[in-house]
């Protein structure tokens, strides 16, 4: 593929109704960046899309010209596929529109609308479908790469809430993939990530939730990380699907809503949601209360938006980070993971434990391309920093603890947290058991590969 030429910027420039930002252009440095700040690509024009006309007409052009192109939803993914150097930016943050019809419970998404515009909209009829923890994300990539949230135990991935899909295919034409037109396309974009075409919109199932759900944290010394591990563990081994939790270690910031003791600490803590009436949560959540003596427990009834909310990125920040599901989280695995969640080396260093029940887990693995489901919890090592010069010291921790506690993982990972330096071996992993059957379907929509840059199924 090669990079784009001014002729060919002036051509699309004439073919779309978006504008094409060059780099002289205000606004390019808005249209280029993405939530990595380790990721600092310069397209030579990124095209904000405002519609399926405008998608069209920019796969027709990168089609033609052999043209470099990437495609941005929200811009989150780690590894900031979404921008490429010298090449044509697809950016959809334009496309934001939502229509929910509440009779028929299902929500009309444009493919550049973020988790924060879904929930605006759908919460005004108390519905909501599962999505990213963060208003910010996209719900393009995490769509397309299964997408799990605080509903997923009760209501399923976000892929598996996909009713249809309206897709610009490889030859530039647009077509809708549902279980009845086009179901291998349908099948593959349900965890098979961008490799097919460019979605220009989602249709979704919602269901009744809230508006106000039970939810909230409780935060405990560092010291009692281990016991909190364990608690969390025998809590999950038999909770209901309305439940959904996160253990984690991190270090709390200075702010007003945290106790002064826990300023600027590490600490261990217990996040959890319960999607169902206020008054049964707490019931249901009684024994997470329970349990020692945190410094802080925030659990109580508020509405689901603002939880959704809780966890919201600012801006873009150097990360960098490793996936892994746990078949169980063996007291080996506890000793490990806290043992290398003390040692971190920036106060953005932090590890979260989720567990995988209920609906997220009940579809057998070839039910969509979103791979197996089996194990038990997933494990999400992270570092976020910003001085360049604490790069090697962040990506070094994350290597290492990934590589201490790979025993006690089953060596998958989600394909929405794949960094871009991951071997082959992890980059297939991300597809599992369904590899063989994505290169089917990307031989059959995109035999040249056009959309390559993603966790790539190269056609046969
Ligand atoms: C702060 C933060 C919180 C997160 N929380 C969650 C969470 O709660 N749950 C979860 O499951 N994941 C979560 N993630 C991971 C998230 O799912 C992925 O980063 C996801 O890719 C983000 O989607 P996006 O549209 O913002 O990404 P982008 O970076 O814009 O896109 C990622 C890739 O998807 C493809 N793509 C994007 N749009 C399209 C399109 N319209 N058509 C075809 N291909 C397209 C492209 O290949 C692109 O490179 C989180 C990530 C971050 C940074």
């Amino acid at each position: 593929m090669t990079p784009a030429t001014d002729e060919t910027i002036a051509e699309l420039r004439d073919r779309t109704r978006g504008p094409v930002l060059e780099p002289c252009d205000a606004g390019y440095d808005d249209a280029r960046r993405v939530w990595n700040a380790m990721v600092d690509r310069e397209p030579a024009a990124v095209l904000r899309a405002t519609g399926a006309a405008d998608v069209m007409a920019a796969v027709d052009a990168a089609r033609e010209h052999d043209l470099r192109f990437s495609v941005k939803g929200g811009g989150h993914h780690v590894s900031g596929a979404a921008v490429c150097d010298d090449g044509l930016v697809i950016d959809l943050s334009e496309m934001d529109a939502v229509r929910v019809d509440p009779r028929a419970r299902t929500a009309r998404v444009q493919a550049g609308a973020t988790w924060g515009d879904v929930d605006h909209e759908t919460q005004a009829f108390g519905l909501a479908v599962p999505g990213g923890q963060d208003p910010n994300i996209g719900v393009a990539g995490l769509t397309l790469g299964g997408g799990v949230g605080w509903l997923s135990p009760k209501y399923g991935l976000t892929c598996d809430n996909l009713r249809s899909a309206d897709v610009v295919t490889a030859d530039g034409e647009l077509v809708h993939a549902s279980e009845t037109e086009n179901p291998d396309l349908f099948w593959a974009l349900r965890g098979g990530g961008g490799n097919f075409g460019v979605v220009t919109a989602f249709e979704y199932d919602l269901h009744e939730v809230g508006p106000e759900i039970f939810a909230g944290s409780l935060i405990y010394p560092l010291a009692k990380a281990r016991g909190v591990a364990r608690h969390y563990r025998e809590f999950m081994a038999d909770a209901p699907p309305e439940v959904r939790t996160l253990f984690g270690i991190m270090e709390l910031p200075a702010a007003s809503f945290y106790p002064e003791a826990v300023h600027n600490t590490r600490v261990a803590m217990i996040v959890a949601f319960y999607a169902g009436p206020p008054a049964e949560g707490r019931e249901v959540l009684a024994p997470l209360r329970e349990y020692g003596d945190p410094h802080m427990n925030s659990l109580r009834g508020r509405s689901y938006k603002s939880f959704q909310r809780a966890g919201e990125s600012q801006g873009s920040v150097r990360t960098y980070l490793r996936s892994q599901y746990l078949p169980a989280l063996s007291d080996e695995a506890v000793e490990t993971i806290v043992a290398h969640a003390e040692d971190a080396p920036v106060p953005g260093a932090t590890v979260f434990v989720s567990p995988r029940h209920g609906a997220e887990v009940e579809p057998p693995t070839d039910a969509t391309a979103y791979p197996r489901r089996d194990a038990a919890h997933h494990l999400l090592i992270e570092a976020r920093w910003s001085d360049p010069e604490q790069d090697e010291a962040c990506v070094a921790w994350t290597r290492e603890f990934h590589e201490a506690v790979a025993p006690y993982t089953t060596g998958d990972v989600a394909m929405n947290f794949l960094t871009e330096d991951e071997p082959e071996r992890r980059r297939r992993a991300a597809y599992g058991d369904n590899y063989e059957r994505l290169v089917e379907i990307k031989t059959e929509w995109d035999p040249e590969n056009l959309f390559a840059s993603n966790v790539n199924v190269e056609p046969r």
